[in-house]
């Protein structure tokens, strides 16, 4: 292995080869559109409205671009009228972005476990929780958020057809699953909202950023409202309801346009990893590539996971979780509370960690499968409604890296580091 081997990243943003991006940021400071507004905006809704295409029913979606895709989270979750005291049921197993929001309103999520197939939210289990909901509280929960986890669609058939059978509204989070489709259908059109996130290392990037589609122009105005500070036409500022500055900068839009001209290239170079992942690690006996269900999930493949079958002995495992990690696995931007315990009561099992750890020292990064919220202490009082699939997916699971800068090279050298770091 040679030292001047450069780190493998999970998903790293790459830009267009013409520099679009560049070009329209420039365009915006040429024309002085630095603001919250502009040509950039209305371009990239629109090349957001033409991508995700109609619905079913042939009809056509409205986007809204917006400063984060957390921030899609919370306006959805406002226009379904969630408030104070209310609950929301959402997928457990998924990044804090798709239930933190509910707890800004001081509502309650309700965290709904996932089917061992998509990894995603269960339908039946949905249905469980809320029914169980309604005898507990009296009350409906007010939205339904299932995620599309590392891209993977969730079963949309069937979470649709509980929705609809209780008439409560669905908040698609597709913030990993941009591009994804069931039955053909784009991932974010099947409910009255579909969440986007154009974070630095998601499918596309507009540095940070996001989007909501909304079933409607009437919801799109509704979001468009509350994301400009929710003003009435005075000719002062006059409120009669609490807005929000969660509008898109005309610079990071400018990115965004960029990038759509090559959105589709990196969803097939994504699909395109995930095959030689699933190519390669056929028979490496104990490792499991998590795949689509059958051809009606249409995943965009944004991480590639795999399965550690427990009995799997790795080269270092003995090791484990011995020393107190000093930053965030990944290296995530921001601050990070330091710890002072190396292990927590549910972590993934020490050959997943010893894996990890052999990985980043072989330059890959790869990292463990986010830990459901249920188990989050800070969602402990939160209602869950569980079946044990997540939590066990925790203990087994793996992300290997598999953005646009990930060659074929690069998988064999993942796929030849994951063999010689099992232990025969
Ligand atoms: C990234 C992500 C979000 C939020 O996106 P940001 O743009 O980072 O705020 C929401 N949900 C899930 C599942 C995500 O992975």
């Amino acid at each position: 292995m040679s030292n001047e081997r450069k780190m493998i990243y999970l998903c790293l943003a790459h830009m267009s080869d013409e520099g679009l991006e560049q070009k329209y940021i420039k365009e915006a400071f040429d024309t002085n559109w630095v603001v919250p507004l502009g040509p950039n905006v209305n371009a990239f809704e629109d090349d957001l409205k033409q991508f995700v295409g109609k619905d079913q029913q042939g009809q056509e979606k409205e986007v809204v671009a917006l400063s984060a895709g957390t921030a899609a989270v919370h306006l959805a979750l406002i226009a379904c009228g969630v408030k104070a005291g209310d609950e929301v049921c959402v997928q457990s197993f998924t990044f804090c972005a798709s239930s933190h929001p509910i707890t800004y309103l001081g509502a309650t999520p309700v965290f709904i476990d996932s089917e061992p197939d998509t990894w995603n939210m269960d339908p039946e289990l949905l249905e469980k929780a809320i029914l169980d909901r309604i005898e507990k509280t009296g009350k409906k929960p007010k939205a339904i958020v299932p995620v599309a986890l590392y891209g993977m669609p969730y079963d949309c058939e069937r979470i649709m057809a509980v929705a609809k059978k209780y008439d409560i509204p669905v908040i698609e989070d597709a913030a990993e699953g941009f591009g994804s489709k069931f039955k053909g259908q784009v991932l974010g059109t099947f409910g009255k909202f579909g969440v986007l996130s154009f974070n630095g290392n998601k499918m596309i990037t507009t540095s940070g950023g996001g989007a909501l589609v909304c079933e409607n122009a009437e919801l799109k105005n509704k979001v468009m409202w509350y994301a400009t500070q929710a003003r009435e036409a005075y000719p002062y500022y006059q409120h009669e309801e609490v807005g929000y500055n969660y509008r898109m900068s005309n610079i990071c839009a400018g990115i965004g346009h960029g990038q759509m001209t090559i959105a589709n290239d990196h969803i097939a170079h994504h699909k395109h990893v995930q095959a030689l992942y699933e190519e390669l690690l056929a028979d490496v006996e104990g490792v499991t590539v998590h795949k689509a269900p059958s051809e009606n999930y249409d995943s965009n493949y944004w991480l590639c996971t795999i399965e550690l079958d427990p009995t799997l002995r790795i080269k270092g495992q003995e090791n484990a979780y011995k020393e107190v990690i000093k930053t965030a696995v990944g290296g995530a931007a921001g601050v990070i509370h330091a710890v002072d315990t190396a292990v927590t009561d549910c972590q993934p099992n020490d050959n997943v960690e010893a894996l990890r750890v052999y990985m980043l020292n072989a330059k890959i990064e790869a990292r463990p499968v986010w830990k459901p919220m249920h188990k989050q202490p800070v969602y402990k009082n939160a209602p869950a409604y569980v079946n044990g699939i997540s939590e066990a997916i925790f203990k087994v699971g793996m992300c290997l890296p598999a953005g646009p800068y990930v060659s074929d090279e690069d998988v064999r050298y993942i796929v030849e580091t994951i063999k010689s770091a099992i232990i025969r």
